[in-house]
């Protein structure tokens, strides 16, 4: 059997903040703000793996109103979230994903951040893609003050 999740999420980009995609840190003048590292890709994949799997979303797993995930690492959450997808039986196919901001071009760290997404979740390094788009300067988007991510993941379970 096969399934598949979708996951999104979005954060403000603001000063005095580190920009995380994937687990890896990009040059950047302003950083995502929230209550864990704010990484939005990341965040995104926990509910896709989630939602796929049927076990809830990131919010219920780990909820902001939690001390324990203040300035969490959320590579760490993601470990977490994917154990619990592979205690249900299920292990993932592929990941593929689309991370929209204006600035900074991920492109440059595109091999790190697949890297860092397929060590995490025991993946072939072609297993996971992750495109970066702009926003053709609309919206919040495209002024800069957010960063979105869209992600897709395939589960199969024996
Ligand atoms: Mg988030």
């Amino acid at each position: 059997m096969v399934r598949i999740g979708l996951g999104r999420d979005l954060h403000r980009l603001v000063s005095g903040r580190r920009f995380l995609l994937g687990g890896v840190e990009l040059p950047s003048p302003v950083g995502e703000q929230g209550h864990s590292d704010g990484d939005v890709l990341v965040h995104a994949l926990i509910d896709a793996l989630l939602g796929a799997a049927g076990l809830g979303d990131i919010g219920e797993l780990f909820p902001p109103s939690d001390a324990t995930w203040q300035d969490a690492d959320s590579l760490h959450l993601l470990a977490i979230a994917f154990d619990k997808v592979k205690a249900a039986g299920w292990s993932v196919v592929n990941i593929d994903a689309v991370v929209t901001c204006e600035a900074p071009k991920l492109l440059p760290h595109r091999a790190a951040i697949r890297a860092s997404v397929a060590a995490t979740l025991e993946l072939p390094i072609d297993a996971v893609f992750v495109k970066g788009k702009t926003n053709e300067g609309c919206d919040s988007l495209g002024k800069g003050h957010a960063v979105e991510a869209l992600v897709v993941c395939l589960l199969e379970r024996a």
